[in-house]
């Protein structure tokens, strides 16, 4: 992996684990009150269960307890009571036998006379009803709930309960609760008894259950925590009973009911469980003891609201962690690009102030930018030539040709490079080696020029001086042997290209018996002699020609423009001007011929006829023309 993608990898990372390290403390808070959270709605739905669950009860209880009382002001009873012939009090059997089964809520309808002794009695139970026989009937004048109802007003109903239901002093089984509606009978203004119903609590109980369309009935305490409406309907009232004295909320669940001491609503986990209770009385009960109504909820009560929430918390946190995720990506990318424009930008300043100078211009070729380099080069500053043109810095030095074929190179290839001569803001010349490039946009069309080049002019100083150094003669200070090769060859190609231009001469001189001079004079006159020769040729010539010192005291010209005649003439008229400026009567001796396309032909004719000056006695001059030669060949 490169140093890059990693170091954009690991922002990545890191932005994104800040970004998202807030909402994931977040979603795992959040996650932890799940379980909390759906506990208490476990909790409120189970307290509205109580609730509910009490308010029926206590609501079947009161149209029970109307019903009943309602019984006892039935005229068939008040028959049977003041004239208690067997019919009326069949009859009364046979209705109360009609309501205990159609109405299911009754254990015993009972009317017991004023000394305690039962007269009517109505069993009734889920399976079966009997109308008790006259003999079976017993005195009930020593119960407690016989002394309650002694102590009730005219008019007054009266509860009691709950106890068990028992029989001759014998509990009864199975085990029934004992409720009982007792209302006072006063007939001819004397008290005549007492009409009581039981009631069958267990199946009041059951039919809320069978209404509500549940079974997760709550399971109803008594106050001192023994059960008395459990789900199952057995281990009832352990106070009473012996056996059942271990089933009760202060031994099976001791938190619970420490906390039932305190509150009259709650929740308590005991165990794997949760229960939840209230605590109330039910209204007419004569003991008033409270009721303490308990729902207990296991965990999987709780699990599939708490998994509900907790799957859609996770999508939440699913779409907020991708939508951090394009957040970072979008930042990273941002970031990557920002530091790549800016380090682009960082390069291209760098470049802008390297050692080239540079000149960037528009698509109409108008500066619009130039580096320092550039002012230290041209002597423009930016305010100087901002919105000109280049060719502000023409020296005039390259013709229309050079321009049109660098037009032509940017057009075609976007780049041109060469050797350029261009003027300073001083009139100075200065040499570059140039180099432009475009900048073209999408569809190609050129946007920008940018030209960069180093200043060469001293390095050409340099070479110039250089190159005429090695072109020079140091004796004759004229040029030298090679610098004629040089310049002949070009003059020849250049008759072999134009055969037509303009006659361009050669001239060779030598100097007439000089080794007569050196043997004479001396070595070192010889060369002053030699100096002085040269000095005479070259004053005597034109700018334009060329003299070269090419042997000993050997001369050679090149005449541009210039035909055979007109070279007879100027060589001769040298020869003069040699003889009549020398002190010491020397004489030379020339050979004059036309440079044609071959420099080696040039030259040997030539010498051809220099030849001929000297073996016709010197100090004259003879031409040989190429066309001569050629009809010679
Ligand atoms: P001519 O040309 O008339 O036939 O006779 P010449 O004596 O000049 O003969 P040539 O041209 O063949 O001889 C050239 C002589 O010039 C030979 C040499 O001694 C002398 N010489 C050549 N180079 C130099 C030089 O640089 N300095 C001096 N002092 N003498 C030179
Ligand atoms: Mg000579
Ligand atoms: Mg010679």
């Amino acid at each position: 992996m490169s140093f890059t993608r990693y170091k954009v990898c690991l922002q990545f990372i890191v932005t994104f684990a800040v970004l998202a390290c807030v909402p994931t403390l977040y979603f795992l808070n959040e996650h932890a009150k799940i379980d909390k959270r759906a506990l208490q709605t476990v909790e409120q739905n189970n307290i509205h269960k109580l609730e509910y669950a009490k308010a029926e009860l206590q609501v079947s209880i009161d149209q029970i307890i109307t019903a009943a009382s309602s019984l006892s002001n039935n005229g068939l009873l008040h028959q049977a009571i003041l004239n208690p012939t067997q019919e009326n009090l069949e009859n009364v059997s046979y209705l109360w036998l009609l309501v205990a089964k159609t109405q299911g809520v009754y254990s015993q309808l009972r009317f017991i006379d004023s000394q305690g002794m039962e007269k009517i009695r109505v069993n009734t139970s889920e399976l079966r009803s009997e109308i008790v026989a006259p003999y079976d009937l017993q005195y009930k004048g020593d119960r407690k709930y016989f002394a309650y109802a002694q102590s009730l007003k005219r008019n007054q109903v009266g509860t009691y309960g709950i106890d068990l239901e028992s029989e001759r002093g014998q509990i009864v089984y199975p085990l029934t609760l004992g409720y009982r509606v007792i209302v006072p009978i006063e007939l001819g203004g004397k008290r005549q008894g007492y009409f009581v119903a039981n009631l069958d609590l267990k199946r009041i109980y059951k039919s809320l259950a069978y209404k509500r369309n549940t079974n997760n009935l709550p399971t109803i305490f008594s106050g001192n925590g023994y059960y008395i409406l459990p789900n199952d309907g057995t281990r009832i009232l352990g106070n009473i009973i012996d056996e059942h004295k271990e089933y009760s909320l202060s031994k099976q669940y001791p938190s619970l009911w420490r906390r039932i001491q305190l509150t009259n609503s709650g929740t308590v986990k005991e165990g794997d469980s949760w229960f939840s209770f209230i605590k109330t009385d039910i209204t007419h009960t004569s003991t008033k003891e409270p009721l303490i109504f308990v729902l207990e909820s296991d965990l999987s009560d709780i699990r599939p609201i708490a998994d509900e929430e907790r799957s859609e918390l996770n999508t939440q946190a699913v779409f907020l962690l991708i939508i951090i995720a394009l957040i970072t990506f979008s930042f990273v990318t941002w970031n990557y690009n920002h530091e790549k424009n800016s380090m682009a930008s960082k390069i291209a300043r760098a470049a802008m102030n390297g050692m080239s100078a540079v000149v960037i211009t528009d698509h109409n070729n108008r500066i619009i930018q130039v580096n320092e380099q550039f002012t230290k080069s041209s002597g423009y500053t930016l305010d100087q030539v901002k919105g000109k043109q280049p060719t502000v810095f023409s020296s005039g030095r390259h013709n229309q040709e050079f321009y049109m074929n660098m037009w032509k190179a940017l057009e075609t290839k976007g780049i041109w490079e060469g050797e350029v001569v261009n003027k300073r803001r001083d009139g100075s010349l200065i040499t570059e080696i140039l180099r432009i490039q475009t900048v073209t946009d999408k569809q190609g069309t050129i946007q920008f020029y940018v030209a960069s080049f180093i200043d060469i002019s001293h390095r050409k100083e340099l070479e110039d001086q250089l190159r005429e150094l090695s072109e020079k003669d140091p004796l004759s200070g004229l040029w030298n042997r090679r610098k004629f090769d040089t310049e002949i060859v070009s003059h020849s190609q250049r008759i072999k290209r134009y055969p037509d231009s303009e006659h361009v001469s050669l001239a060779l001189i030598d100097i007439d018996h000089f080794k007569r001079v050196n043997d004479k004079y001396g070595h070192d006159i010889g060369d002053k002699v030699i100096g002085e020769v040269a000095q005479t040729l070259s004053t005597h010539l034109r700018e334009t020609d060329i003299i070269a010192r090419i042997g000993g005291e050997e001369f050679a010209i090149i005449m541009p423009h210039t035909s055979l005649d007109e070279a007879e003439v100027v060589v001769n008229r040298l020869r003069i001007a040699v003889n009549i400026e020398s002190d010491l009567n020397i004489t030379v001796s020339g050979g004059v011929t036309d440079i044609c396309s071959k420099p080696g032909d040039s030259y040997k004719r030539a010498d051809i006829a220099l030849y001929e000056s000297k073996t016709l006695g010197r100090n004259q001059v003879n031409v040989m023309a190429s066309a001569e030669a050629n009809s010679i060949a």
